[in-house]
C-alpha cells in the first residue's frame, strides 16, 4: 500500500483563500485585523518562525507589528510590554514566541496575555474552555491537525485515535479536540508500556514527541491515517541514512547540505499508512494558517462583544 499523502501546502491555500474573504468582509466594516508578534532576543529558529508568521499577515492583508526585546529583558519588562499590547485597540491577536530566556517567567507571561488575544491558545482560560467543550482561541498545531482531518474527509467519529506526545501546546489539546470530535483517544507518552502495540490498534496516529523518525512501519496499522507533527533538523549521517534508506534524492540532498528536516514517523510508513502528512509540508503549514485564522477569530470576537452583537461566527 501507498499512503494518501495529505498535503498541508495545498490545505493552508484553501485556508487562506475562505479567510481572504473574511478579511475583505471585516475590512468593509472598517476593521483590520491586528497580529502582535513579540520575538525576544536573537535565537535563529525563532526568528525565522516569527519572520514567516509576519509574512502570513502581510500576503493576506492582517496588520502585524513585529516587537524585538533584548534578549536580556527582565519578567517585569516583559509583562509591561503584554500589558501595553492588551490595551492597544489596534492588536487583536498577541503572541509571545517560546523559548523565553532563562531569566524570563514564561508562564506568567503566557498567563498576562489577555485571553481575548491569545491567538496561540495557551491562556489557562483558554485550555479550560477547550476542556469544558467550550473552545475560544485554541492552540494553533492541533487545530491545524483537526483540519487536516476534516477536509481530507478522514473520519474521526467513532474513530480509534492515538495521540502519541502529552506536552500542553500539542498533545494535551490535540486528544481533546479528537475527544470533542468523537473519537476514542489514547494519549502515549515517554513511560507508555507497549508503544507499538497500542499504537498499532488505531485508526488515526497522531506523533508529536520530537522523536525523529521513531515511528517506524511496525507501529502502524495497515491503511491508518498517520499525522506526522515533528519536525527535527538531523545532522546525524548514520541517523540519515536510516530515515531516507529507501529516499535516495532526501538522502543526497542530506549530504550536499549537512542537515535536513524530519518528522517524528520514519518516512517508510508510508507502504503502511492509508494516509499520511508528510513533514516537511503537513502540519507546519497549518499551524501558521490557524495563528491566522484565530487572530481573524479574535477581532471578529473583540469588536462583536464592543458592538454589543450577540451571534458570533464560530
Ligand atoms: P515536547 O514538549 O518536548 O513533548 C514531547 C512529548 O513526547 C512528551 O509528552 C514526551 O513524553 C513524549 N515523548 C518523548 N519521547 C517519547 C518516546 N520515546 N516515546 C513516547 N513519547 C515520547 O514537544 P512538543 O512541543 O509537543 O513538540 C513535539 C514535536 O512536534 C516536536 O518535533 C516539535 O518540533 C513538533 N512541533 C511542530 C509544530 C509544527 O507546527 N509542525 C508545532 C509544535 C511542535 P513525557 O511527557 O513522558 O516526557
Amino acid at each position: 500500500m501507498t499512503a494518501r499523502i495529505l498535503n498541508g501546502n495545498a490545505i493552508r491555500e484553501e485556508i487562506y483563500t475562505e479567510l481572504r474573504n473574511d478579511i475583505a468582509a471585516l475590512k468593509a466594516e472598517g476593521i483590520t485585523p491586528g497580529l502582535a508578534a513579540v520575538l525576544v532576543g536573537d535565537n535563529p529558529a525563532s526568528k525565522v518562525y516569527v519572520n514567516s508568521k509576519v509574512a502570513a499577515c502581510e500576503s493576506l492583508g492582517l496588520r502585524s507589528f513585529f516587537l524585538t526585546p533584548p534578549a536580556t529583558i527582565t519578567t517585569s519588562e516583559l509583562l509591561s510590554l503584554v500589558d501595553e499590547l492588551n490595551h492597544r485597540d489596534d492588536v487583536d491577536g498577541i503572541l509571545v514566541q517560546l523559548p523565553l530566556p532563562p531569566q524570563v517567567d514564561a508562564k506568567q507571561i503566557l498567563e498576562a496575555v489577555d485571553p481575548s488575544k491569545d491567538v496561540d491558545g495557551f491562556h489557562p482560560i483558554n485550555v479550560g474552555k477547550l476542556v469544558a467543550g467550550r473552545p475560544n482561541l485554541v492552540a494553533c498545531t492541533p487545530l491545524g491537525v483537526m483540519e487536516i482531518l476534516r477536509r481530507s474527509k478522514i473520519p474521526v467519529e467513532g474513530a480509534d485515535a492515538v495521540v502519541i506526545g502529552r506536552s500542553d501546546i500539542v498533545g494535551k489539546p490535540m486528544a481533546l479536540l479528537l475527544l470533542h470530535a468523537n473519537a476514542t483517544v489514547t494519549v502515549c507518552h515517554s513511560k507508555t508500556r507497549d508503544l507499538p502495540g497500542t499504537s498499532r490498534r488505531a485508526d488515526i496516529v497522531v506523533a508529536a514527541m520530537g522523536r525523529p523518525a521513531m515511528i517506524t512501519p511496525d507501529y502502524i496499522r495497515p491503511g491508518a491515517t498517520v499525522i506526522d507533527v515533528g519536525t527535527n533538523r538531523i545532522t546525524d549521517p548514520a541517523l540519515a541514512e536510516r530515515a531516507f534508506a529507501h529516499f535516495p534524492e532526501r538522502l543526497a540532498k542530506f549530504r550536499e547540505r549537512g542537515s535536513a528536516l524530519v518528522g517524528d514517523v520514519h518516512p517508510d510508513v508510508a507502504e503502511v499508512a492509508g494516509a499520511l502528512t508528510p513533514s516537511p509540508g503537513g502540519v507546519g503549514p497549518l499551524t501558521i494558517a490557524m495563528l491566522m485564522s484565530n487572530t481573524v477569530k479574535a477581532a471578529r470576537l473583540r469588536h462583536s462583544v464592543r458592538a454589543g452583537t450577540a451571534v458570533i461566527r464560530a
